[in-house]
């Protein structure tokens, strides 16, 4: 059986419809099924819907969390939550091209581990946007050695990655790196980027530096490298001025010069805040890693698993096994 995972925040006008075109594939294509959509504390009707489609069709199942956590967090838990054989990961709003799912399912077949779908191109986006996204692509792939440019949430990947994924102890986890970093036997399918029907992105600029920010650090401790850059750059720089004011003091030449100080007064200051501020941002990362609080949490789930967990504390038993 196939589990494909959809996670979904504020998606209610594409639940059906994506349920429908999914479960309508994979029913032509002969693959046994399920879909777990994972409602990331949408603030519209998307848990409803996902009710809907669960009574609709018993292979639809759902899960719902306490509060927006994000589609990393969205996505581990739908694999979690997951029964098959293998697992795909899928966006809500059909922008992953659905019928991909049984190309990859057929290489599964023949042996493969981890199917990659790698995007053409990019879709239609704004000229910063692509930019940008060409620049965190750049520097990502730099620091994890594996090239992300044209990688996307769009996977399927074996049993096995999966529990090598979900066992994982980091809480900051990047799916799309961590997916590639696992190993396994992979192999990469091509698809095109479809325009959004439905609703918006969810990505706010703001929220695509965090993410790019947090993505960076979670991969490499290069940032803090900077600060020893710049303090060896710094004590060059000093020594030359040092020769040159000793110099001029000898010679009694050692007046002015009061804008040098400043500059260097000004520069030393900046970079002092710069390396302290890198410095406490991954202090503030093994903070958060330490707490060892879970990814998500999960208030209610419908489908299959609620018949079966009826009266059960699912909630806090799942939050044991995340800890
Ligand atoms: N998503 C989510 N939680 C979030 C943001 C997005 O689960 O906090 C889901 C969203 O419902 C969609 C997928 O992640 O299924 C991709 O989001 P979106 O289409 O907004 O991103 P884009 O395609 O613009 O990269
Ligand atoms: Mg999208």
């Amino acid at each position: 059986m196939v589990s494909v995972v959809i996670p979904a925040y504020n998606e209610e006008g594409m639940i059906a419809k994506t349920a429908a075109t999914i479960s309508a594939i994979l029913t032509d294509a002969a693959i046994d099924y399920e879909l777990i959509f994972v409602n990331d504390g949408s603030r519209d009707s998307t848990w409803d819907r996902i009710r809907k489609a669960a009574g609709e069709n018993p292979a639809v199942r759902g899960v719902c969390f306490s509060r927006n956590f994000g589609k990393e967090a969205a996505m581990f838990a739908g694999m979690y939550y997951a029964k098959g054989a293998c697992c795909v990961v899928i966006d809500c709003d059909l922008q992953h091209p659905p019928e991909k799912i049984v190309e990859m399912y057929r290489l599964w077949e023949q042996g493969y581990e981890i199917i990659e779908a790698v995007k053409t191109d990019r879709g239609k986006e704004s000229f910063l946007h692509t930019l940008s996204a060409r620049c965190f692509y750049k520097i990502i792939s730099e620091v994890t050695g594996i090239d992300m440019s044209r990688a996307s949430d769009f996977k399927l990947l074996d049993r096995k990655a999966v529990n090598v994924l979900l066992n994982m102890k980091e809480k900051n986890a990047f799916f799309r790196a961590l997916s590639s970093w696992i190993g396994f036997r992979t192999t990469q399918v091509e698809f095109e980027v479809r325009e959004r029907t439905v609703g918006e992105s969810k990505w706010s600029t703001w929220s695509l530096i965090r993410y790019a920010v947090s993505n960076v650090t979670a991969f490499s401790a290069a940032p803090m490298q900077i600060v020893t850059v710049l303090g060896i750059l710094m004590l060059c720089a000093s020594l030359v001025l040092g020769v040159i004011s000793l110099y001029q003091k000898f010679m009694g030449t050692a007046l002015g010069g009061f804008t040098t100080v400043i500059i260097i007064q000004l520069f030393t200051g900046s970079i002092i805040m710069i390396s302290l501020g890198i410095i406490g941002y991954y202090i503030s990362k093994i903070y958060e890693e330490i707490k060892g609080r879970p990814r998500y949490v999960v208030s209610e789930t419908c489908g299959e698993e609620e018949k079966k967990n009826k009266g059960e504390k699912k909630t806090d038993e799942h939050l044991e096994e995340n800890l």
